[in-house]
């Protein structure tokens, strides 16, 4: 069992893709009222290594050794994958042992004003920042940030860093109705994704009921009206998970231990991490599939969102 890498997960926008996670849970600049990881614990800005890169090679070593290759290496997981201060030397390492399997990096981008983490990221392929408001008040109610941090910054950054990347850039924006689908945030969104000028804009929404009371998901026609105003030539909705059988390659036994958990007992995402020792992450690709295919349902109560199974086991 490795601590630091999870899956292969079945990624709806990467495919069969092994998660690299450099932050515990849960570390990160922002704190998403939205977020799946759940409530951040360590609210920064502070680059650190905060899991030792020795670690996590050793961990990549036993794992080249002994299974195939993913489509893609992806760093994300637990919390803001940019705040470890060696995820450039991390990345340098899978490109140097599989220069064959694509570098994604799924982060916030929020600390790309700083140059050393611009440049860090260099060497990856696919780099996918979040960016969910510009206006500042949508910015500080949507994503909660951590003290200092500008919506300013986070467009100036990105600005910075998509004129030296080489690689790929798909920006993802996440819409909450009552959180950042104003007039005035979809305007200076279009703004600001104008003047970033990424390869693809994805809009997401929460597939499930959210964590805090009053958030709900938008819905397909508001996407398609954010669209309209946004007015970028390649944008995309992504909010729906893939189903089973638009999965290449998929796990039958972590399906199997996750429907046999929640047959015994409803379950959090974070009870079935603790029971079956899966990543947060791993669970919730997975929780996102089922729930495709119609196989668990989803309530909302007071310790978190719950998962049962639908109908005989
Ligand atoms: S940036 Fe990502 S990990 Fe951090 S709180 Fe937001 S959704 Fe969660």
């Amino acid at each position: 069992m490795y601590k630091y890498l999870f899956g292969p997960v079945p990624s709806r926008r990467l495919g069969m893709s092994l998660g690299i996670d450099l932050v515990p849970r849960k570390v990160c600049s922002l704190d998403c009222v939205y977020c799946e990881v759940g409530e951040t614990t360590k609210l920064t800005l502070e680059r650190n290594e905060y899991i030792l890169y020795d670690k996590v090679v050793a961990e990549l070593k036993h794992y080249f050794d002994n299974n195939p290759d993913p489509y893609y290496f992806t760093f994300s997981g637990s919390g803001e994958p940019t705040l470890n201060s060696r995820i450039g030397e991390v990345i340098d390492f899978v490109k140097e042992r599989k220069p064959n399997v694509k570098v994604a990096v799924l982060t916030n981008g929020t600390i790309f004003s700083n140059p050393d983490v611009r440049n860090t990221l260099l060497n990856a392929d696919l780099v996918l920042p979040s960016l969910d408001a510009v206006d500042e008040d949508a910015f500080q109610k949507i994503n909660r940030p951590a003290k200092g941090l500008t919506a300013k910054d986070c467009v100036d950054g990105l600005v910075k860093f998509i004129k030296d990347f080489k690689g790929i850039v798909w920006l993802e924006i996440f819409i909450l109705p009552g959180y950042n689908d104003s007039e005035e945030n979809l305007l200076k969104l279009k703004e600001a994704v104008h003047e970033i000028n990424p390869d693809l804009v994805q809009l997401n929404t929460l597939d499930r009921p959210g964590t805090i009371d009053g958030l709900f998901p938008a819905s397909i026609e508001e996407l398609e009206e954010v669209i309209k105003v946004i007015d970028f030539p390649n944008t995309k909705i992504i909010a729906r998970a893939p189903k089973r059988k638009e999965q290449k390659s998929y796990r039958q036994d972590a399906e199997s231990a996750i429907i046999g958990t929640i047959a015994r007992r409803p379950c959090t995402a974070q009870d079935l991490s603790d029971i079956l020792g899966m990543h947060i992450s791993e669970v919730n690709k997975y929780l996102d599939v089922l729930e495709a295919d119609g196989k668990i349902q989803v309530t909302r109560q007071e310790r978190g969102v719950f998962y049962s199974v639908v109908g005989p086991v």
